[in-house]
């Protein structure tokens, strides 16, 4: 008997204690969305960006900034805990992402980007309808492909079929898994395209009455490879909501099998760019 309450106590002690290291070390999380834009620059400072990346237990980002040297200031900090993934913005300036498929001096302007080698990706740019099929969206698709970068799309699914019939098999980002996109609809192309991977910013139906979407939570367990997080701090207000946007990601995320969550939190991220 007494045996039996020293197993049990020692048990409950266990549990105690993974318990409190869980507490004290929430769920990493890559950031596969988001923006350090020239407008932030006067209030969040590069040193300040990543202080509120340590203190939210976020590990890596995936950055795409206007203009670039967003990103390169921040991968200038040289922080040894935080992995930066830049990506290259075809953006110079705001007006740009209206009509950067349609103007030579962004063509230009991107091959000069590339030159710096350091980039794993294009985007995020914006793109919808039959604007996919500007001549130059079907070159960047093919570009990406030919050398293995990846692209981050802020599309309807019309768009991403369109860029993915320009280059079959080049691996997709689609940003905001289309922000309204059926999840019918989601579910068939994700059946469909290996490479298209879904960043969950702003899709407002991931809970329903305060829990996960049965629909995602079934699109996690069917694709639990295929989804990445994002704050997307698109305007500057939006740095200060990075603390909500991370624990409503964890709250919802807990609500998985904890490996699964763990793919979705940080590891599908890590994995899409051979980090570690
Ligand atoms: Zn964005």
């Amino acid at each position: 008997m007494k045996m039996r309450l020293q197993k049990f106590l020692l048990a409950c002690s266990l549990l105690m204690m993974s318990a409190i290291a869980s507490a004290a070390e929430p769920l990493p999380i890559f950031d596969a969305h988001m923006h350090y834009n020239i407008e932030a620059r006067s209030t969040w400072s590069p040193q300040r960006v990543i202080a509120l990346w340590r203190q939210l237990g976020i590990r890596a980002v995936l950055a795409t900034s206007r203009p670039n040297d967003g990103t390169l200031d921040l991968m200038a900090q040289n922080a040894p805990d935080i992995k930066i993934v830049p990506f290259l913005r075809p953006y110079r300036v705001q007006p740009d992402r209206h009509d950067w498929f349609a103007n030579p001096e962004i063509e230009r302007f991107v091959e000069k980007e590339l030159q710096r080698g350091i980039y794993r990706g294009i985007g995020e740019f914006h793109i919808f309808g039959k604007d996919a099929d500007a001549p130059y969206m079907a070159k960047i698709a093919r570009l990406a492909k030919a050398r293995d970068l990846w692209l981050h799309a802020h599309s309807d699914e019309d768009v991403i079929e369109r860029i993915l019939h320009h280059a079959p098999g080049v691996k997709l980002i689609w940003a905001h898994t289309g922000m309204s996109t059926s999840l019918d609809k989601v579910e068939a192309m994700f059946a469909q395209y290996p490479n298209l991977v879904g960043e969950l910013s702003f899709r407002s139906d991931l809970e329903q009455n305060g829990s996960l979407n049965p629909q995602w939570k079934r699109l996690f367990l069917r694709y639990p490879d295929r989804f990445v997080l994002g704050s997307d701090t698109w305007v500057t207000s939006r740095w200060d909501d990075v603390p909500q946007l991370m624990a409503f990601y964890r709250r919802m995320l807990s609500e998985l099998p904890a490996d699964i969550a763990e793919h979705i939190a940080y590891k599908n991220g890590l994995a899409m760019f051979g980090l570690q």
